[in-house]
């Protein structure tokens, strides 16, 4: 009994919760829960009804679709309901919702299926007369809709008028279906307006979409970066009129062919292991894409099928599912701001979360880049916060859901004094970085040693940061010379450390003597001085005394490096402290020398590339001279000819089309490591 009692209390707690929050998701365009929390509710009380069907009442969210249209706008009924989407959440799911659709169907396993990116935007009905929009709705409940016809057709995407040149002539009457979705770089610009404003931020792209489409005044969802991807065709079931269409692939063309703008990816796949392929392709490429999808929408490929496997309860088809990719974007409450003083002495900001996963990780911490992205997101400690996480991305704070707030939230506020040493700090007039100056700085010595030994500098291996943190507690290094100077005595001092371990962590400081000049001055750590500008230089001036020798403006004339890296690099090598420490890692037996490049290698020989968004250090014109330096040719658009996409941050529509093409994309540190690669003689 008391059982029973138990989940009637809990199967009546899920519905509340659900209905509170599809109230803040659909109505007010302003989640409160993350969707991999709903999802998480809705799947609960899904079982509960199942298992106990008398806990099953007519209002369950279980059976909805949507949320009810506002009074805001003139009901209008759609030809048919739109429906919503069962979902597969890994791979075990999308067979168990083939192995239940070929118990209905046996041609099922062998029709095929149509895999399509399941959009992330605000379901809409367009009605055409004749060739005419003359409608067009939200998908309210699925039943009634909204009519917000005046707010899409402000989308230029949209067709007023549909092309009457195609083979399948329009018919007279039916609902083009698709999603209105905004673009990711629309939607940061737009939230950097609000912001600016004082007006609260769209939690994310699909909110703000829908929020824009439910304007009372169009000229605000003209203003929006909106646009239309359609999918779907419904005719009018009282006409009883057919199309000549046999499958969901020749519905995407006739769409096309029509004017309607269709998702160019895509695919026909002849069984679920090429959807299980396409689907991870699409999940490792989302973030080159300019708009949010949250997985890929499969669906039974013959139409005919569709009407045999049917509905279920008027809310999802049985001949479609949504496979969804793990979250990358969650909520979760921003417990702490904190800073980490960095080997350059610049002042990161970073926050401390309540943990959460995002895509398979638990996530306790994320980058707040600066400052100034501090205040202008108005991150404030106890806010809950979106956090997104994209593959191997470091997570970031995306938005504070300021409707969330109870006040007791504090305002941040940046020191004004560094946190580990108390110096007051230096912000550089054009940067947004705040620095700390003083270069004997224990938090910048520690970061300054951490960076020195990584790979990408002198690779010493057996060093980590708790040895690092050890040496300096106890005093044996304080610069990066004192490494060298490190006997097997002093190490045999530290925690965890023995003989054998103590001689080969001798054994590779020693190793990294040889090291090229070019990989010292990266580790030196200058500021600006990355690994390309290192190599031009280090190239150019041969060896250490050269380079101490050379004049500003014979470091800027070098092609590829700029008049702020000479600046910096010079300053560097004038200072008497600096001088000191080069003479000690001279006299310890560091070579400084940067070995003569083999005869005219040419490792991008043959090689075409094309360049999209903004790399992290390479401008356009260096990523070009370097490719072209290595014998390769770079194009303006992609083409079947294109072997590469070297692809930034804010990649444009070149990457869709790589995406199309299978045009493999590559990141700046990637093409360095082409050139090494094919640079080295094996
Ligand atoms: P859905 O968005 O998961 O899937 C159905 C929709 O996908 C369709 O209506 C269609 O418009 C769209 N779609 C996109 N691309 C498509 C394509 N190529 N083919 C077919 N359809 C395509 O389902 P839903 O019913 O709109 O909403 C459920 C979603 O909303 C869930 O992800 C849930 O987490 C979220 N939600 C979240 C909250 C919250 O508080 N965070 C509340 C309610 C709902």
């Amino acid at each position: 009994m008391t059982d029973r009692v138990e989940l009637e209390r809990r199967a009546e707690e899920l519905r509340e919760q659900l209905h509170e929050a599809s109230y803040w998701y659909y109505v007010r365009d302003a989640p409160r829960i993350s969707d991999a929390e709903y999802d998480r509710l809705l799947r609960e009380l899904r079982v509960l009804e199942r298992d106990h069907p008398e806990l099953y009442r007519p209002d369950s969210p279980t059976t909805r679709v949507g949320a009810e249209p506002t009074e805001q706008f003139e009901k209008v009924r759609h030809l048919a309901p739109m429906l919503s989407l069962d979902n597969a959440f890994d791979t075990d799911e999308l067979r168990a919702w083939e192995r239940r659709n070929a118990r209905i169907s046996s041609e099922v396993r062998d029709a095929g299926y149509m895999a399509e990116l399941k959009i992330d935007g605000a379901a809409v009905s367009l009605l055409y007369e004749d060739g005419v929009l003359v409608r067009g709705a939200t998908r309210g409940n699925g039943l009634l809709g909204e009519a917000v016809t005046v707010n899409l057709r402000t989308i230029s995407d949209i067709p007023l008028r549909l092309r009457s040149k195609a083979d399948i002539p329009v018919p007279p009457r039916f609902e083009v279906r698709g999603e209105v979705y905004m673009t990711l770089s629309g939607f940061e610009t737009l939230n950097e307006q609000r912001t600016a404003e004082g007006l609260p931020t769209f939690a994310n792209p699909r909110n703000a979409a829908a929020g824009s489409l439910r304007q009372l005044d169009p000229r605000i969802t003209a203003s929006r970066p909106l646009r239309f991807f359609g999918f779907q065709v419904q005719l009018d079931p009282t006409t009883g009129r057919e199309l000549p269409l046999r499958t969901q692939a020749e519905v995407l063309d006739t769409l096309l062919a029509w004017g309607v703008p269709v998702n160019p990816v895509r695919a026909v796949c002849a069984d679920l292991d090429r959807v299980i392929d396409f689907a991870s392709t699409a999940e490792s490429s989302r973030a080159e894409l300019d708009y949010e999808i949250d997985g890929v929408v499969v669906k039974v490929l013959p139409l005919p099928l569709w009407d045999e496997l049917g509905v279920v309860g008027e809310r999802e088809p049985r001949w479609a599912i949504a496979y969804k990719f793990a979250p990358d974007l969650v909520t979760t409450r921003l417990e702490a701001i904190r800073i980490n003083v960095g080997r350059t002495g610049s002042l990161n900001p970073y926050a401390v979360l309540e943990p959460v996963q995002i895509g398979g990780a638990t996530v306790r911490l994320a980058t707040l880049h600066n400052f100034e992205d501090v205040s202008r997101k108005d991150l404030r400690e106890g806010d809950m916060v979106l956090v997104k996480r994209a593959g191997d991305v470091i997570p970031q704070v995306v938005a504070a859901m300021t409707q969330e707030r109870s006040g007791a939230e504090q305002p941040f506020v940046p020191p004004d004094r560094c946190p580990a040493c108390d110096s007051d700090l230096e912000q550089p007039a054009d940067e947004v970085m705040v620095y700390c100056p003083n270069s004997s700085c224990p938090a910048r010595i520690y970061w300054g040693l951490v960076h020195f030994v990584s790979r990408g500098a002198m690779d010493i291996r057996g060093l980590g940061e708790r040895t690092v943190q050890q040496l300096l507690d106890m005093g044996l290094v304080k610069d990066f010379a004192d490494l060298y100077y490190l006997t097997e005595e002093d190490l045999l001092r530290l925690d965890g450390f023995g003989q054998v371990s103590a001689r080969n962590l001798l054994a590779s400081i020693q190793a990294s003597k040889d090291q090229p000049l070019s990989r010292l001055l990266v580790a030196l750590g200058i500021r600006h001085v990355g690994i390309h500008a290192a190599q031009i230089i280090a190239r150019a001036f041969g060896n250490m005394e050269t380079l101490l020798e050379a004049e500003q403006e014979q470091i800027a004339a070098l092609h590829g490096v700029g008049e702020t890296t000479a600046a910096a690099l010079y300053a560097f090598l004038r200072d008497p402290r600096n001088r000191d420490l080069i003479e000690r890692l001279r006299r310890a037996g560091l070579k400084l020398r940067e070995p003569v490049e083999r005869a005219a290698t040419q490792p991008f020989a043959g090689l075409t590339f094309v360049l999209t968004g903004t790399l992290p250090t390479l401008s356009r014109t260096a990523a070009k001279s370097f490719i072209e330096e290595r014998g390769g040719r770079v194009a303006g658009s992609v083409s079947g000819k294109t072997d590469y996409l070297v692809a930034g941050e804010g990649p444009g529509s070149k990457a869709d089309r790589a995406a199309e093409l299978g045009i493999p994309q590559i990141t700046e540190v990637e093409l360095l490591e082409l050139a090494e690669r094919n640079e080295s003689p094996d």
